[in-house]
């Protein structure tokens, strides 16, 4: 699962009071799904554009054999998992994960109503294994934030609505 800090995705965009945007995301996988529930919740009119004709089939394939969601091991050993071949890659790394933490990653699954539990490897999964309940939930409260979806929209089509 990608990870977005808020403050990052945020950049760039006017957040003043009354200074309401509208931002176009390219692709609906999990990180412009996420990028999209945090510039809506930011007071911003949100599109997503995608080149298939749904939204989040990669995310729906990694639910086949079980859809781990994140570690439930001790914080440095998870960080420990990621650019693990530079320290500074890992700090930068440690930096993002604190922002949005395993914990407040299960939390945030559990709020689209769905649980999770703590398998004997140490890994998390949603009740189910699935992505699909997952990704239905949060479609769905995206579509209550007024996010727009607009798929099977991809490279060519995409340079002749810029023109
Ligand atoms: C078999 C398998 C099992 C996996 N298991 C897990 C797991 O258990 N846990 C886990 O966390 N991760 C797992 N993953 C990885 C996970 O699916 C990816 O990390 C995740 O989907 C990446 O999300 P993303 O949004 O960065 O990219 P993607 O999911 O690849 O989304 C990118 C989207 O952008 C669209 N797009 C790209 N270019 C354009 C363009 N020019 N115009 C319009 N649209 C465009 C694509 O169509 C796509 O929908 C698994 C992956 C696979 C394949």
């Amino acid at each position: 699962m990608p990870f977005l800090k808020q403050n990052q995705v945020l950049a760039g965009i006017n957040t003043a009071p009354n200074a309401m945007k509208s931002i176009v995301i390219i692709g609906a996988g999990p990180a412009g799904l996420m990028a999209a529930e945090v510039i809506a919740q930011a007071g911003h009119a949100v599109r997503v554009y995608d080149a298939m004709p749904s939204v989040g089939r990669k995310f729906l394939l990694a639910g086949i054999g079980g859809l781990n969601i994140t570690h439930a091991e001790e914080f440095d050993k998870f960080v420990s998992r990621y650019a693990s071949h530079s320290s500074n890659g890992q700090t930068r790394v440690a930096n993002w994960l604190r922002d949005f933490t395993p914990s407040q990653l299960r939390e945030w699954v559990r709020a689209l109503g769905i649980e999770t539990f703590v398998g004997t490897s140490q890994r998390v999964f949603p009740a189910e294994m699935k992505a699909a309940p997952l990704l239905r939930a949060w479609l769905a409260r995206l579509r209550s934030q007024g996010v727009q979806f607009f798929l099977g929209i991809g490279g060519r089509g995409l340079r002749m609505m810029a023109r």
